[in-house]
């Protein structure tokens, strides 16, 4: 788990705190599937903002996840690009104005990393946009092999041919 300490930086309104921080991000379930981070730990800029009101993060980086593509279940790679922003009021008095990632004098940067790539996901990951994914009839990849079957029924002359077979 990457948390930061906010004990180390001491902020008075108008000013700024960025540093470069180490990040380890999980495995992703998604739709039945895993989705697997490469690397597990990437670099991230944290930023904290002092407002008069309260705190401002960011956290930026991007994620690259392998897993198996929706249609074809072919290797998919998936860069997940995250701005993500927190804010904390000097005193808040609603949820609203409270992260949830503050726990005691730090910060969870692993749980808010993850959440914001769990929010990023595209509805269906693919190995490329226009995977043409699985033949509904034989199975085949469409990618590897482009097909079509005129006609799902078994050819009569075949069958003819089978029944021939089996009388011989
Ligand atoms: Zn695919
Ligand atoms: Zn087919």
């Amino acid at each position: 788990m990457t948390s930061f300490s906010l004990r180390r930086v001491k902020l008075r309104p108008g000013e700024q705190f960025r540093d470069e921080v180490e990040l380890q991000l999980p495995t992703f379930d998604f739709g039945g599937q895993r989705y697997i981070p490469v690397p597990e730990t990437i670099p991230a800029a944290f930023e904290i903002t002092r407002a008069n009101t309260g705190t401002v993060f960011r956290l930026s980086f991007t994620a690259r996840l392998h897993g198996p593509c929706y249609r074809c279940l072919g290797d998919a790679v998936l860069e997940v690009p995250i701005e993500a922003r927190e804010y904390q009021a000097s005193s808040p008095d609603d949820e609203q104005l409270a992260t949830p990632y503050l726990v005691g004098d730090g910060i969870d940067l692993s749980q808010w990393g993850r959440d914001a790539v769990a929010l990023a996901l595209p509805d269906k990951i693919l190995c490329r946009p226009d995977c043409a994914g699985l033949c509904g009839t034989c199975g085949k990849n469409l990618n590897d092999e482009p097909h079509t079957h005129d006609d799902a029924r078994p050819d009569p002359r075949w069958a003819a041919l089978e029944a021939l077979r089996e009388r011989g």
